[in-house]
């Protein structure tokens, strides 16, 4: 067996005894092993209850307390702490139903306290034995509703263990008792009188045995001896007795196997009995001794005892397994020595007392009888050995990695200023005491007194008028340096050797001496758990908060948030920084290292420079050490953004200086927070210097929208009542794309039209309960994934299929009617036909079977169709109107036309709207829907943070709005002040990092409302700006980052820069906006878009400039490509033009495809601008502005054919192009490493994963990048595979740059090809379109595939993979050799066969996989691909060439032949 087995037993009758199970978590890192029993039995079992989990530290006993019901069990892993705040409530509980089961390794020193307290005490050996005890003990609790302590071992001997079914153990725990219930402590028990069952020879067994029924005391001495005994017990011990044998009874039919108090062996006319307390291995017999062990530990009924030990015994020993007792005498031996009283003095034995070993034999028995003889019975005598004696003091605590986060932050600040009172190495030498809060006060108390001692010391030297010029100098530059880290250890370390060598005597040198070790001014911590915030005062926290001594204090809140709530809500740990607050003259912050690195370096700075105690809660939520980093950060973004973990900082020190002494650094703040600033009058001073941030803390952004809601709500009802006459319809719709939600909106209108009231609403927005109260419903639903129903459905298709099942028909009154929407050829093979428009199949039938009535027949709307879903809406929605009876109504008013971004941008006065409005208002963290629309244009997306959504949405508050701004910086470079700009504008705007785009430039996010204009502000202030960096309009235009051509280099930046301004929007509401530059005089608008004109494009435009034969840039993936062509003499002869390409796709929707650039011909730089503009041109006028899906320019030009655009372009141009030049491509990913450029400058291009720039523990990239750009004198060149080139760097600054990048790791190239080849799109949490994890995924599913590549041999093989986390493919994932295209959460389409240097499209290879299946198809591929490839052959060549999948010729073509070739395809049939 395991060393669970007798827990896992003891958890599982617990869990299934009990209506509530409080179990106490150990000190971290160790976890519950009773946790995980609970958590597999939510799964297993059918009973159902509440478990709680007390964490360490916690008050366990008022949780048992708070959560009393028919059964309440508690459950821990023995702990001097956990038992001892126990016992406070003990009295309280004893009188409860609860089972408190105790599990001991080998000492039952602690939980031995709570015996007297308890009316039951239970100890179990063996595993078997725990399981029955454990049952028993329920039975015990809930039948007689007392307290029952058990405590059990859990042990790793091996054994047997035979378990009660499940289904068994409710009726045993409700069943009538075999015996009857002691009517009242009358003294007179029948089974304690004993009807003589007699001796049983040695083997006699006492209370319920068994074997003959409810024999009762059976003893040696039989009815003659009890008649005058049992006078000796007390009534209330005979009335829990009983209770006691009865439940033992009762568990005794269920197990079948007896449960005694105690159990006898040996002799019956013994001279010595052994009474045995604890687990032992000694089974054997010893002539003349009588052993008896313990199962039933209180009541003791001293009859009980009596009988068990026989008369003839001379020497009664006690031995009990506490090693660590601090009394003299133990209550069990006092009760047998008090039992014994009963006896005439003559006959009465010797009690001796003594320890109890786990390994005893026979030897140490006969030795002990002997030794016990002749020595005083005063003496505690030992029998056996302990395999642990007393918990040696030797070992180091651990400390959980996790928790390396902060300390290597602290270690990295302070250095060897850094002294941790409470360091963990300090318990081999100090013991446990060592990491308390009191040890190290009192250690840092004794600290700063010798420092104050040294001090008087050296200044009474320094008035000693002998003392030489130097060493005077040397002691005065001290005293005045004392308080700097640096410094005063240097100058300590001159005066020691100054003082060592020096002649003169004087009696504060020996005193200076003795403490020198003081001389350095360190940076004292002490860091610990929130265990300690549970009891601020014995803890020793309060203490050291209130000692007012220069010390900081680091406290780690470990509790996830998502785990927050399953903790005893009443029993939650104090607020350490609202206390410490209050206190007044401690500095508090708040930290989370995965939130703001920034501001944790920050807060303990200013921890450590305040001269006072100073307490910095950080935040690090994990369960255990296995937890992933990617948990630890998630858990700490949900904790952040929600409120739960504000970040902020408290310096009273400020408040003296006149500044405000808080600080927020995170956009939310707890309640109590802000009603402690309310409280102080910190407001009125935060109102007059920061008016908006005070009113955004006071007024309450959820009580605004509860207002607001409040408003909508009337207006719907006095809607509904004007409309109370006509028949009601609700439409309920499920959609993923938009598509079915636009329909659904349409049909709505229409129906109010019609005069029918109407609502629409989503499916998963309603229950199965509310449905059944409406008259007629329509649905509509889209088709997702693979035949699943869209994610604002799937709750509501969850219980409609469970209801179904049931079979009751609960939708009587409902009439109803379905359109459902889908692709009849989005699955190729003819076995998943079925799939097409399943959702609403689905729907129709389970709501038929509900009882519904179907009013009209299911309408079919599908993709493949001439018109669309169109055609198939057009006959379903007559059928609707005429089941409604509204057929015949004539709708004369024009139907509300569905506001299309076209509108908005015509409607916009050039890209205004009313932004400049929204930006005012501060009730709400959002901007206007169609504002929305038009802040693209000018660089900025607004956004919400998706993990959270579901969270505010269930706290009644408004999404947590954030926005996106990305930079416009055509050809990607910049100066290393605008580099530093932006790493400041990340930290004081956005979320502390930044991102290297795919688009070659920075983007930041989490940027709150109030931010916006600041940081655009701040961007322009660098000359770089936002505008056109999204948007329908030509965006960042990019090019090759080159660093062996320079002078090449210098001419494409220059014609990207020249490109990019040539086409840039001429609007003023860009400067009018976030300028605060009123260009345009008065409310007249003048302004004028020559190129774009008042409706822009009908979508974004992007354009990338190449030079082979490198395709860094992905030219074919663009609108607009201009490959370079280099004459033979070096020289920029002009550009190959290619137009159409473009990556967005919709998922299941077969107009919409990715397609590669077609080359059109050549151009000289000089006419380049001008065929970028006709080719815009053609486009604005051609595109299709009626369906932004087919919008794009690889749409127009596929259906006016690529000659007809051409031709327009030239008509336009006013001369033909040139006949293209021939190139070579290569390769498309970076040239990482150093390059030395033709002009002897250089450059160095790193690995920069998914392009963010951030400080993680042990990669401080952003920290490094910015003391690159510190003394960095040449450029920054970001890639379009989001990587950073350092550029030109001179001969002079290359030891410097090269010396920082290897301190902070920015060298490190020693990666796999596979991920030095990767790329990945932001996805999750911030844009508001992904359907699937890809930033944060990727490098985890690359680590796995790695390892394929690296068993393969390919580790240095360099293999594009690409991810993103929806179909828009803004990591170009359709030209990749690899790429996973996000569907829903885990799931991916798989597409293979992309050109390694983007020259080819991919193809969906599989539908739908998950990693677990994108691992089992890779991992073949792979090594065939190891195995079988030709010489330099690519692995998109190979998967074309081996048949996985067939070959993309045209973008048209892209949903031929899918799902593989021959073979492949037909095991994917069969998969
Ligand atoms: S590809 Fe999709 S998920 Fe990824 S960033 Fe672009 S829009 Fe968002």
């Amino acid at each position: 067996m395991s060393v669970e087995l007798a827990l896992s037993a003891v958890a599982r009758i617990a869990y299934l005894t009990s209506d509530v199970v409080v179990d106490s978590h150990p000190a971290l890192p160790s976890i519950s092993a009773f946790a995980s029993v609970y958590s597999n039995l939510t799964k297993a079992s059918r009973h159902r209850n509440t478990v709680l989990s007390a964490p360490f530290g916690s008050d366990p006993g008022s949780s048992i307390l708070r959560n009393q019901s028919a059964l309440t069990s508690f459950t821990t892993e023995s702990h001097s702490q956990v038992v001892t705040r126990l016992v406070l409530h003990l009295a309280e509980i004893s009188v409860l139903p609860v089972v408190l089961h105790l599990a001991v390794k080998d000492d039952l020193s602690d939980v031995l306290l709570l015996r007297s307290a308890v009316p039951y005490f239970l100890l179990s050996t063996t595993a078997q034995q725990a399981h029955d005890n454990a049952l028993l003990a329920a039975r015990l609790a809930r039948q007689k509703r007392k307290a029952v302590v058990h405590v059990f071992y859990s042990s790793k001997d091996a054994e047997l263990l035979e378990e009660i079914p499940e289904d068994k153990i409710l009726p045993f725990l409700l069943a009538a008792s075999h015996l009857a219930s002691p009517s009242s402590s009358s003294g007179h028990v029948t089974p304690l009188n004993g009807h003589a069952n007699g001796h049983n020879g040695v083997n006699g067994t006492n209370g319920v045995n068994g074997v003959n029924g409810v024999n009762g005391a059976n003893g040696h001495t039989n009815g003659k001896a009890l008649n005058g005994l049992v006078a000796a017990d007390e009534d209330t011990t005979v009335a829990l007795f009983k209770g006691y044998e009865s439940a033992a009874l009762d568990t005794l039919t269920l197990v079948k196997r007896s449960l005694r108090p105690f159990t006898t062996r040996g002799a019956s006319d013994a001279q010595t009995t052994i009474i045995l307390v604890g687990k032992t291995n000694f089974t054997a017999e010893v002539d003349n001794v009588t052993f008896i062990s313990l199962s039933l530990l209180n009541p003791i009924p001293p009859s009980r005892l009596l009988n068990a030990i026989p008369e003839t015994v001379t020497r009664v020993i006690v031995f009990e397994q506490v090693q660590r007792w601090t009394t003299k005498w133990t209550p069990i031996y006092l009760e047998v020595v008090s039992a014994l009283q009963h006896r005439h003095a003559e006959q009465r034995p010797i009690v001796q007392s003594g320890i109890l070993g786990e390994h005893v034999s026979l030897p140490d028995v006969l030795k002990l009888i002997q030794h016990a003889s002749t020595t005083s019975p005063s003496t505690r005598l030992t029998l056996g050995s302990s395999p642990s004696p007393a918990a040696p003091l030797t070992n180091t605590p651990h400390v959980p990695k996790h928790e390396a986060a902060y300390t290597k932050i602290l270690s990295h600040l302070f250095n060897e200023r850094l002294d941790i009172a409470n360091s963990p190495s300090l318990v081999p030498s100090q013991g446990d005491i060592a990491t308390s809060p009191e040890f190290a006060l009192g250690r840092v108390r004794g600290q700063l007194d010798q420092r104050a001692q040294l001090v008087a010391a050296v200044q009474e030297l320094l008035q000693e008028p002998s003392l030489d010029k130097e060493l005077h100098s040397l002691l005065g530059k001290w005293v005045l340096a004392k308080d700097d880290g640096a410094k005063s250890r240097s100058l300590g370390a001159s005066i020691i050797s100054a003082l060592e060598s020096t002649k003169l005597t004087h009696p504060a040198i020996a005193r200076i001496l003795s403490l020198r070790s003081q001389f350095p001014a360190l940076s004292r911590w002490i860091i610990g758990s929130d265990a300690w915030s549970y009891d601020l005062g014995s803890s020793g926290l309060h203490h050291a908060i209130a000692s007012g001594l220069n010390i900081n204090i680091l406290i780690l809140d470990t509790l996830p948030y998502s785990a927050r709530n399953s903790g005893d809500p009443h029993r939650r740990k104090r607020d350490v920084g609202l206390y410490a607050m209050n206190h007044g003259d401690t500095f508090v912050a708040s930290v989370a290292v995965f939130s703001s690195y920034a501001q944790v370096l920050q807060s303990l700075l200013e921890a450590d420079r305040y001269n006072g105690p100073s307490v910095v809660l950080a935040y690090l939520p994990y369960q255990s050490e296995d937890v992933p980093a990617l948990n630890v950060l998630k858990e700490t973004k949900l904790a952040v953004d929600a409120g739960y973990w504000p970040l902020y900082r408290w310096d009273p020190s400020k408040e003296k200086r006149g500044e405000e002494p808080f600080s927020l650094d995170s956009d939310a703040v707890k309640n109590d927070l802000k009603a402690f600033l309310d409280r102080q009058n910190h407001l009125s001073q935060l109102v007059r210097s920061t008016p908006q941030i005070a009113s955004e803390i006071v007024s309450s952004l959820g009580e605004n929208v509860k207002e607001a809601r409040k408003n909508r709500a009337q207006q719907s009802y006095n809607d509904l009542l004007n409309s109370l006459d006509a028949p009601p319809l609700l439409v309920l719709y499920a959609s993923d794309g938009g598509a079915a939600e636009k329909k659904a909106k349409r049909l709505a209108n229409r129906a109010k039209a019609r005069g029918l009231s109407t609502t629409i609403a989503t499916l998963d927005s309603v229950t199965l309960e509310s449905l059944a109260e409406e008259e007629h419903v329509a649905f509509v639903t889209s088709t997702a994934g693979q035949g699943e129903p869209p994610q604002n459905g799937r709750k509501f298709f969850k219980s409609l299929n469970a209801a179904a099942l049931s079979g009751e028909q609960i939708l009587k009154k409902v009439h109803y009617t379905v359109f459902a929407m889908g692709d009849s050829h989005y699955w190729p093979r003819p076995e998943d036909a079925h799939y097409y428009n399943k959702p609403g199949k689905d729907l129709d039938s389970r709501l038929e079977k509900l009882g519904a009535q179907r009013v009209a027949d299911i309408g079919l709307g599908d993709d493949q169709d001439a018109d669309g879903s169109e055609t198939g809406y057009k006959v379903w929605e007559p059928l609707l109107w005429k089941a409604l009876g509204v057929d015949s109504i004539e709708v004369t008013e024009a139907e509300p036309e569905p506001i299309t971004n076209e509108h908005i941008k015509a409607a916009s006065g050039y890209l205004r709207g009313t932004i400049a409005e929204g930006l005012q208002d501060t009730t709400t963290g959002a901007l206007a829907v169609s504002d929305t629309q038009l802040t693209k244009f000018h660089g900025i997306y607004q956004q919400d943070d998706r993990d959270i959504r579901e969270e505010r949405e269930a706290q009644g508050v408004e999404p947590a709005y954030s926005f996106m701004i990305r930079v416009r910086m055509p050809g990607g470079v910049c100066k290393p002040d605008q580099w530093l700009q932006m790493d400041q504008i990340a930290d004081e705007h956005g979320s502390g990092t930044f991102k290297i785009t795919t688009r070659a430039t920075f983007q930041f996010h989490g940027v709150i409302k109030r931010h916006l204009k600041p940081a655009i502000q701040d961007i322009n202030r660098v000359l770089l700006d936002t505008l056109a960096a999204c948007g329908d309009v030509n965006r960042n235009v990019i090019c090759s980052s080159i660093p062996t051509m320079s002078k090449l280099h210098r001419q494409v930046f220059e014609f990207s820069k020249e490109v990019s301004e040539f086409l840039i929007p001429r609007t003023s509401a860009y400067h009018e906006i976030w300028l605060d530059k009123k260009l345009v005089a008065g409310d007249a608008l003048k302004d004028k878009e020559p190129l774009y004109g008042e409706f822009y494009l009908p979508r974004k435009f992007k354009i990338a400039v190449a030079v082979p034969p490198t395709n860094d840039v992905d030219v074919f993936a663009n609108d607009l490509g201009f490959i370079a062509i280099v004459g033979k003499d070096g020289e920029l002869q002009g550009f190959n033009v290619a137009i159409g390409g473009g990556m967005g796709v919709t998922h299941g929707n077969k107009k919409t495809y990715p397609r590669t650039g077609s080359i059109i011909g050549f151009c000289t730089p000089e006419q380049g601008k001008h065929v970028a503009e006709k080719v815009i041109i053609v486009q604005r006028d051609n595109g299709n502005r009626a369906d932004r899906k087919n919008a794009r320019l690889k749409y127009t030009i596929d259906r006016m054919g690529l000659d007809v655009y051409k031709a327009e372009v030239e008509k336009l141009l006013g001369y033909v192009l040139e006949p293209a030049r021939p190139y070579t491509f290569d390769r498309n990913v970076d040239d990482f490493g150093w390059h030395t450029g033709e002009d002897g400058k250089h450059h160095f291009m790193m690995f920069i994963e998914n392009g963010r720039i951030q400080d993680e523990p042990g990669r401080d990239y952003k920290t490094g990048l910015r003391e690159v750009a510190k003394v960095h004198k040449g450029n920054f060149r970001l890639t379009a595979n989001q990587h950073l080139l350092v550029s030109d760097i001179t001969d002079e600054n290359l030891p410097q740059i090269k010396s920082l990048l290897s301190k902070y790791k920015l060298d490190n190239l020693a990666y796999s090809g596979l991920r030095l080849s990767s790329s990945a799109c932001v996805a999750f949490p911030t844009c508001g379109l992904a359907m699937a994890e890809s930033e944060r995924y990727l490098p985890v599913l690359i680590d796995k595939v790695e390892k394929m590549c690296e068993a393969n041999g390919l580790r240095n093989d360099a293999i594009v993979m690409r991810m993103t986390g929806c179909p828009n493919g803004c990591a170009r994932p359709y030209v990749a050799e690899v790429a996973f295209v996000g569907k829903a959460p885990g799931t991916y389409s798989m597409l293979l066969g992309g050109g390694y240097y983007g020259q080819r499209l991919n193809k969906i290879y599989r539908e739908s996989v998950s990693e677990p299946e994108i691992l089992a198809t890779l991992a073949p591929m792979i090594k065939r691909y190891a195995l079988e490839r030709l010489d330099g052959e690519r692995f998109g060549d190979f998967t074309i060439r081996a048949g996985y999948i067939s070959q993309t010729t045209e973008g048209k073509e892209w949903y031929d032949r899918m799902g593989g070739e021959g073979q492949y395809r037909e095991i994917a049939a069969a998969a």
